[in-house]
């Protein structure tokens, strides 16, 4: 296979444009796209018909504008290209007009409000700057998604804003720092995707699976990742024939597939991208999902995207690789060979700390869903407090400047290993911090937060405001300053924000309890749950924030804000239906035929046997009655719970807190009962597939 022939062959890049389009009309795309300005319709008719043939070409039929509703998932609605002719006579058409504008019937997506169902309108418009793909013979047009009012409706519309507002903040310090030539600052982003792979015939035997993406029941099994055997391990054979068709399709979609390998706990893995403007990551992230989900399918596997579908073992996340650099190529993230000097970086690292630590809130918000509050929080994850890991050198840099002293820098050293033929390199100058939520990497941020379901277009569209809302404050302080040494003016910022906002820095063990305790002693926000965290979307700070900014509109938020709860409100509804569904068709009468077999045995032996004592029989009916009828109360409890619940129809943010104390809460005390009960059930008559099954038979 020739790799680099393949790679964006299904995509109307650069090249491709160069290929189809008249010269001028391919100069003025670029320039529009560069710029920023729109385009004419006289051009976009061109720029259509050229992405037309390109795709009949290879073999597309029909065209779509591909869209990110609020749903989760990516959206088309495919038209045929063709056109009527003449009499039984037809061509192939696609015209500007289509290719800029579309008109879903939008009432059925999620819009919190904004959008009533009679005022059915909604418009996608061509983003030029995210390259037209085929996909399954459709020519996918990526779009944003709004209301007849011009109001948000997807995740692209803000993602898109907040990127142009990082932009002019950003250039604003890199022009005070004397940099002329810089025409835009770009924000880069390369997300890890975790994933797990099950078989799928097992997987169909579960409801929780087919239903929920998790499981809401199952036992332990006797080894998890105690033995931390899979990390790195090598892949098996199956799990290989999977990952080389899945590079090689996103290949051919122009995705920059680069690391595979297995994760921590059984059956999970990674993929990581090679980072990119933060625009077309986000959607090569969401065609990385599909084509994970796909390809799994053609290999008789399930791709679990869900942040926590196995109780006990690691769940998974999206680490989402942050930084800005200028178009000339500069990361501005990077601290170079003395940071310490180096007070451009020194700059944008205190925004980024004032941002991180005045928003704490939003960004626990950002990676709030019902799934991801199995993850963090538990032993794992990185926590649900907020905080971010510097590493030595950056603190003790910190540290020096707010107190007014030379940084002492420590000589590097070279790697010692005591065996000399292995090839000597220079330590990095920190070790990294596995546990925290957001952690300097060396020329970039990761955080680690965001759950592996999610679109990564939430957690950057708050990070690129929220740092930008700082850069502001800093190039509004600066232009203003009178202090004709800009570097004491510079060092004076940093030293304050260090001052102000230095709790937010923790380069410990983010999993401790102790941590908790520090945490909240240092005034840090905790939501454990989802519940807890998405309310404060809407705490004024961060209204004012948004708005000023530009990202959302008032009613966008609340809008938002309604949706994150009314989604974590069904999906605690479905899970805890399914549930009471396995339990009441599935466990009870499996577990009933159980004991029935084991009673009947019994008696049989007495027969034969009349002084036997038949203790284990005898016992284990016991134990297993019991805990049936626990179990039996239980599931009437929850379905009560949930009965009362779902009844309630006043707000959502009321309703989620209902959820989570009466529904999630029974669902666990559930759980405990069912698990024991299988961990004391011959496996041949558990009525589906355990986690044995499903964790270690691929
Ligand atoms: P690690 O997390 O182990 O250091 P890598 O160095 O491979 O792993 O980086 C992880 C991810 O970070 C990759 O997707 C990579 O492309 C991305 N990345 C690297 N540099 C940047 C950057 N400047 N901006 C955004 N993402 C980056
Ligand atoms: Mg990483």
């Amino acid at each position: 296979m020739n790799i680099p022939e393949i790679f964006g062959s299904q995509v109307f890049n650069d090249s491709a444009m160069k290929r189809m389009l008249p010269e001028e009309t391919y100069e003025t795309l670029k320039k529009s796209i560069a710029e920023g300005t729109g385009l004419t319709l006289d051009i976009a008719n061109i720029v259509a018909n050229a992405m037309k043939d390109w795709a009949i070409e290879k073999g597309a039929t029909h065209y779509t504008h591909w869209f990110q509703p609020m749903t989760g998932v990516t959206a088309e609605k495919h038209d045929s290209f063709i056109t009527p002719a003449g009499p039984g006579k037809i061509i192939m058409e696609f015209s500007g007009k289509e290719l800029i504008k579309g008109e879903p019937d939008a009432s059925s997506f999620p819009n919190g409000g904004i959008r009533a169902t009679f005022e059915a309108r909604g418009y996608t418009s061509w983003d030029p700057t995210s390259f037209a793909f085929i996909k399954d013979d459709t020519l996918c047009i990526p779009t944003a998604f709004y209301s007849y009012g011009g109001e948000a409706l997807d995740k692209k519309t803000p993602l898109l804003r907040s990127v142009e507002e990082i932009n002019k903040q950003a250039l604003r310090i890199v022009r005070l720092f004397g940099d002329s030539e810089a025409k835009s600052v770009r924000v880069t982003v390369g997300p890890e995707q975790e994933y797990f792979l099950v078989d799928k015939d097992l997987c169909e035997k579960r409801k929780d699976l087919m239903f929920t993406g998790r499981t809401i029941l199952g036992a332990k099994p006797p080894k998890g990742q105690e033995m931390d055997d899979h990390y790195f391990g090598a892949i098996k054979p199956r799990v290989a024939a999977f990952m080389k068709e899945l590079d090689e399709e996103l290949w051919k979609l122009g995705v920059l597939a680069k690391t595979e390998h297995n994760e921590a706990a059984p059956a999970q893995h990674e993929l990581a991208p090679i980072y990119s403007d933060v625009n077309l990551a986000t959607d090569h992230n969401q065609i990385t999902m599909e084509v994970m989900k796909k390809t799994a399918a053609k290999h008789n596997l399930v791709c679990l995207l869900h942040e926590k579908p196995f109780l006990g073992v690691n769940g998974s996340g999206k680490h989402n690789n942050w930084s800005i650099s200028t178009d000339t190529g500069v990361n501005l993230l990077d601290p170079g060979k003395s940071p310490q000097a180096n007070y451009r970086f020194l700059l944008i690292l205190s925004a980024v700390i004032k941002a991180v630590d005045e928003y704490q809130d939003l960004l626990r918000v950002t990676v709030a869903n019902a799934g991801n509050d199995h993850r963090l929080g538990a032993a794992e994850a990185p926590p649900a407090i907020v905080s971010m890991f510097l590493g030595e050198q950056l603190t003790g840099i910190l540290e020096s400047i707010e107190k007014h002293e030379e940084y002492d820098e420590k000589a590097k050293t070279n790697m010692e290993v005591g065996v000399h033929v292995l090839p000597t390199f220079q330590k990095d100058t920190t070790d990294r911090n596995r546990t925290s939520p957001f952690a300097f990497t060396g020329n970039k941020f990761e955080f680690r937060m965001p759950g592996s379901s999610f679109s990564i277009a939430g957690p950057n569209t708050i990070l690129n405001t929220i740092v930008a809302e700082e850069l502001q404050q800093f190039a509004d302080e600066l232009e203003k300053s009178e202090d004709e040494n800009f570097e004491r003016a510079v060092r004076r910022i940093i030293r304050r924000t260090y001052r102000e906002h230095r709790r937010i820095i923790f380069n410990g063990n983010n999993y401790s309890e102790e941590w908790v305790a520090e945490a909240k002693a240092r005034g840090l926000s905790n939501y454990p749950t989802t519940p807890e965290a998405i309310p404060h979307f809407t705490d004024e700070k961060n209204v004012e924030l948004f708005i000023k900014h530009s990202i959302y509109t008032e009613r966008e938020i609340y809008s938002r804000c309604e949706i994150l709860l009314e989604n974590y409100c069904k999906t605690v509804n479905i899970e805890a239906l399914t549930m009471i569904d396995m339990v009441r068709k599935e466990i009870i009468p499996a577990v009933t035929k159980y004991t029935k077999n084991i009673s009947e045995a019994a008696l049989a032996k007495r027969e034969l046997i009349k002084e036997l004592p038949l203790k284990t029989e005898c016992e284990l009916v016991k134990k297993l009655s019991l805990l049936t009828d626990e179990l039996f109360e239980k599931v009437a409890a929850l379905e009560e719970a949930v009965e009362k619940v779902s009844a309630y129809e006043d707000d959502f943010a009321t309703k989620a807190m209902m959820y989570k104390d009466n529904v999630v809460n029974t669902m666990a005390e559930l759980r405990c009962i069912a698990d024991e009960i299988e961990a004391n059930v011959s496996e041949k008559c558990w009525p589906y597939p355990t986690y044995s099954d499903l964790l270690f038979r691929i």
